[in-house]
């Protein structure tokens, strides 16, 4: 059996005042078996370290460069996220990908980078709408995955967290319903046991976009659906809290 994961993604959300109560909150109300984590905006990764350190709370990032170190303004090292204690580090979101260019190729590389640092990257992959509409959905998530497959290799996801984000759905308020999420995790699994069937069954595929505390008990329980990641719903307390009770 494999173990429950769910991260919260606060994207570009969050103040040092409003922080803190939040965390404070979901370091103390955590229970069950999940294992739970938050990715915080940059600035607030030292803050995140302060309320969290010692519990069983994890923490990480949003995006990391997929260069070590060197004349990159703006970029965060993936060394430099160790250094605040992250664990996790999300590569290719979706509003990266459609926002900043990060191309197969750069999610790719964040990802290796990311390993390397020793974080726990969760790649994120998903179709948008007109994909799914085209039909496209397991073409697209296949080229997703075989990118970043063909620059680090499979047994590089047995320290690594896969999440399926369809693109819709993310802050849409519409969500696969648990057969659609379902049928695209197992064909992640099953492209993940074509090279290896023990990192393939071991691997953690969380499902993301728009999961709420009503909808995740029954996402949850699907096979294939290893828990969640969370974008709106990590940002008030109880209803996180509600989501990782019911991984
Ligand atoms: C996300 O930001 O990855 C996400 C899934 O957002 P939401 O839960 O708000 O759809």
């Amino acid at each position: 059996m494999r173990s429950k994961l769910v991260a919260g993604n606060w994207k570009m959300h969050g103040s040092l005042s409003g922080n803190q109560g939040l965390l404070q909150a979901v370091r103390d109300g955590v229970k069950g078996n999940a294992a739970v984590a938050v990715c915080v905006p940059y600035p607030y990764l030292a803050q995140a370290r302060a309320v969290l350190e010692g519990g069983s709370v994890a923490w990480g990032a949003q995006d990391v460069s997929e260069h070590a170190q060197g004349a990159f303004t703006g970029e965060v090292s993936g060394a430099m996220l160790v250094d605040f204690g992250c664990r996790y580090v999300l590569v290719g979101h979706s509003e990266r990908r459609s926002f900043y260019g990060d191309t197969d190729a750069v999610v790719a590389a964040k990802f290796t980078a990311a390993l390397k640092a020793g974080l726990t990257p969760v790649l994120c992959v998903g179709e948008s709408l007109a994909e799914r509409e085209a039909g496209t959905t397991g073409e697209v998530v296949t080229r997703q995955i075989d990118a970043v497959l063909s620059s680090s290799g499979v047994a590089a996801f047995s320290s690594a967290v896969v999440a399926y984000e369809p693109v819709w759905a993310i802050g849409t308020g519409r969500t696969a319903s648990p057969a659609q999420a379902q049928e695209v995790h197992a064909l992640i699994r099953q492209r993940f046991a074509r090279d290896s069937a023990e990192v393939a069954s071991g691997l953690q595929i969380l499902y993301g976009g728009s999961v709420k505390p009503g909808n995740a008990k029954e996402l949850f329980g699907q096979p294939d659906i290893d828990g969640g990641l969370i974008g709106g719903a990590s940002l008030v307390a109880e209803d996180f809290l509600a989501i990782c009770a019911a991984a």
